[in-house]
């Protein structure tokens, strides 16, 4: 079987995106050169001490893309497959999605390049709070400075522990809590932070398909009700998403994990396929007569559809499987899914790309109400219970 070719460099991709809406201002080239470079990249080590007494090297980033505007926010990542040239370009994804949606932030983007499945909680917790400490002896953390939040392989424990670490080193600072978002509800963080990337996918989805010329392009009858749908990734994103679209009636024809993929053309009950996931560990072997399981995950993206929603990783459509692509509408959840080459290709076949700086914007969009938040030292309940006491 011929191997698909090299994935090619995401900061790669960024420029080239940048560039290609660049051409349509009128800004200086050396203005824009400017704003298009990643500003400040860290990457460091530390030794982590393994439960079995073992020392390992654990390596570690965190990128300031533009600190134009600050603090700097954008979120942590824990993967094994975590570059230098990954976190440079998602942290200038943060920073036109920011801008995009007029939340007053720069954009940053950090993580540890560990498979978060093979540590213990115990050693989890010993790199994120090393990982923190890290950050903060080179100025990369704090309420002003630049603010974390979840992102691929993270939740909201890590958030927690990072929050409590920043606040055991800076017993002064009034404004600790803020210095990370995505925190759990108990520790100052706020309530649907957590479902709020998938909502927002959800969201942008349901306005696209009320837009008469979206609905033209893609032949496509309005709302979301009866929509054939395939998503990749269950995560944080994914499976928000698609519980919310699943509710509003939409078909979740096939659902892709990293251990393989399931279809069935009546659409798949998505609180039931969770809830098998919950107990079994995984998506496969769901009890329903006529699914169809599928070895390899990347098959899924290529079903025929109405909306695909690569929710999981970058580069996974790419120029050699981008011509077999069979949906209507890409809807880019996770960051940066579709390389620029397969960008064309898509649009050269008339399929539109809902982008992702656009579509998975609702967790940065609520993270600022968070930081908001800690930074008013006031709950929103107290506030608007005022507001309407005095109306
Ligand atoms: P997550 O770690 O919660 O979930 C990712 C899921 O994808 C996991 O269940 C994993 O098993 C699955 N996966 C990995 N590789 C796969 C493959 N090849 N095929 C199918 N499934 C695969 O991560 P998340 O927070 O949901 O983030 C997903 C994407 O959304 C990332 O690109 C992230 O940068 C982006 N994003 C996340 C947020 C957020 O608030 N969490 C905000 C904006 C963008």
């Amino acid at each position: 079987m011929s191997q698909p070719p090299a994935t090619p460099s995401l900061y790669d991709a960024l420029l080239e995106h940048f560039d290609r809406a660049a051409a349509h201002t009128d800004l200086a080239p050396g203005l824009l050169d400017q704003i298009r470079q990643c500003n400040t990249v860290c990457r460091f080590v530390f030794p982590l001490r393994r439960d079995d007494g073992s020392i390992q090297t654990i390596e570690a980033y965190r990128a300031q893309h533009s600190t134009h505007r600050l603090p700097v926010k954008g979120g942590l990542r824990f993967s094994p497959h975590l570059t230098q040239d990954t976190v440079m370009a998602l942290a200038g994804l943060m920073t036109f999605k920011c801008a995009l949606v007029g939340v007053p932030f720069g954009g940053g983007k950090g993580g540890v390049k560990i498979d978060p499945r093979k540590f213990s909680v115990p050693e989890l917790e010993r790199i994120t709070r090393r990982y923190a400490v890290e950050l903060l002896r080179k100025g990369f953390l704090g309420p002003s400075l630049d603010v974390p939040a979840p992102d691929y392989g993270t939740s909201e424990r890590e958030m927690a522990w990072i929050a409590d670490t920043y606040m055991t080193l800076h017993p002064q600072d009034v404004n600790a809590l803020a210095c990370v978002t995505g925190k759990p509800v108990a520790l100052s963080g706020i309530a649907v932070r957590k479902e709020a990337t998938g909502l927002g996918v959800y969201y942008g989805i349901r306005e696209c398909l009320t837009i008469p010329e979206i609905l033209q392009q893609t032949n496509l009858s309005p709302g979301v009700a009866g929509k054939t749908i395939v998503i990749q990734g269950l995560g944080n994103v994914g499976s928000n998403a698609a519980l919310e679209l699943h509710k509003a009636g939409a078909k979740l024809i096939a659902l892709a994990e990293i251990d393989g993929a399931i279809h069935h053309p009546d659409g798949l009950d998505v609180p039931a396929v969770l809830a098998h996931r919950e107990k079994t560990g995984s998506i496969l072997n769901f009890p329903l007569p006529g699914l169809h399981e599928i070895k390899n995950p990347a098959d899924a993206l290529e079903i025929p559809c109405d909306i695909l929603i690569p929710a999981a990783l970058q580069n996974q459509i790419l120029a050699h499987n981008a011509p077999r692509i069979a949906a209507k509408i890409v809807a880019e959840a996770a960051n940066s899914p579709v390389t620029p080459d397969a960008q064309t290709i898509l649009h050269q076949r008339g399929i539109l790309i809902i982008p992702d700086i656009y579509l998975n914007a609702g967790g940065v969009t609520v993270s600022y109400f968070e930081w908001l938040k800690n930074l008013q030292h006031v709950s929103f309940e107290r506030m608007t219970r005022r507001q309407a006491e005095n109306s």
